[in-house]
């Protein structure tokens, strides 16, 4: 079993206005793939690099210009993505588990497939983010580091940031500290991975305080889009900073992923935003976890409640 670690530039385009949002939001066009091949022992086995050809954001960005040093002459030397991410794909081999540093790469590299009509997870089911890696085993502070301060923690000299392969080079760097395996058999697969598709129902009410919201039983309850019945979901899951996840089944069979978010808006109004999108074995899996972490929780806080109850009584804990 092979790693594959990747790293993408991407164009954005000149002007927001000139965004692509139909079919497919496209936050930036893939313009270089680099990666680095290594195993458990992390070896560096091979590396990849290859140049595209952008076909909607022509145009090199000046911002993107300035931080990769690809010009619009550059830009004209590579090959189409889709055969470009082929050729990627062969040299990954059947075998390969996919890694890189955050999600971003991955979201935009999700927009790009969709873009040219190929379905993403058929090449990349899973793609785990080495920053929360890196987290979990080094940083213990719970947040997202960027690679540069990794490497700097790592006490590791990386290659001049901005280009894909040197990017995966330097992602591989800061890897030879990460205990890869245990990454993944600890890994909590993030809502981001999932949420990329258009929510099948959108449905919004106004709600002053946030617990209203949560208590609600209507914002679980949609009627299935496959056949019209209606259907409940489970109990809301918190996750992220205070957002809600849910699943749930319709007697059809047909499974579903559901996110509330509670939001102020502008003029000093709130409200709640609940979504439902197609959902499936990922984001099952996903919510059982949350569940899982929630129960934890409320075990810990019980258990510090009764100490300190006993405390108040007199007892010695
Ligand atoms: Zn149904």
């Amino acid at each position: 079993m092979d790693y594959i670690i990747f790293d993408l530039e991407w164009n954005q385009p000149v002007y927001s206005g000139m965004r692509i949002t139909s079919p497919v939001f496209l936050e930036g066009e893939v313009i270089e793939i680099g990666a680095v091949k290594t195993n458990q022992a992390c070896d560096l086995l091979d590396t990849f690099k290859i140049m595209i050809t952008p076909k909607y954001y022509k145009k090199m960005n000046s911002n993107v210009s300035k931080l990769t040093g690809i010009g619009n002459k550059e830009l004209m030397k590579g090959i189409v993505f889709p055969d470009a991410f082929s050729a990627f794909m062969k040299w990954c081999g059947s075998d390969a588990v996919f890694m890189s540093w955050s999600n971003n790469d991955l979201r935009v590299l999700r927009q790009n497939l969709r873009l040219f009509h190929m379905d993403p997870d058929q090449y990349m089911k899973e793609v785990f983010d080495l920053q929360q890696f890196f987290d979990h085993q080094i940083l213990h502070e719970g947040r997202s580091c960027g690679l540069s301060e990794a490497l700097e923690k790592v006490g590791e000299t990386g290659m001049e940031a901005h280009d894909a392969l040197h990017d995966a080079i330097n992602t591989f760097y800061v890897c030879k500290h990460l205990d890869l395996e245990e990454g993944i058999k600890t890994y909590e697969t993030p809502i981001e991975d999932f949420d990329d598709g258009e929510p099948l129902i959108v449905y919004e009410h106004n709600y002053s305080v946030a617990r209203d919201a949560y208590h609600d039983s209507k914002l679980r309850l949609f009627i299935c889009p496959a056949c019209g019945e209606k259907v409940e979901s489970q109990p809301w899951a918190v996750y992220g900073d205070g957002k809600r996840a849910s699943v749930a089944q319709c007697s059809c069979g047909e499974e579903y992923f559901l996110k509330l978010r509670y939001l102020n808006v502008k003029n000093g109004g709130k409200k709640a935003v609940r979504n439902v999108f197609r959902g499936g074995e990922k984001m099952n899996k996903f919510y059982e976890n949350k569940v899982q972490k929630q129960a934890e929780r409320h075990e810990k806080r019980r258990k510090k409640d009764e100490r300190a109850q006993r405390r108040d009584k007199g007892e010695k804990v």
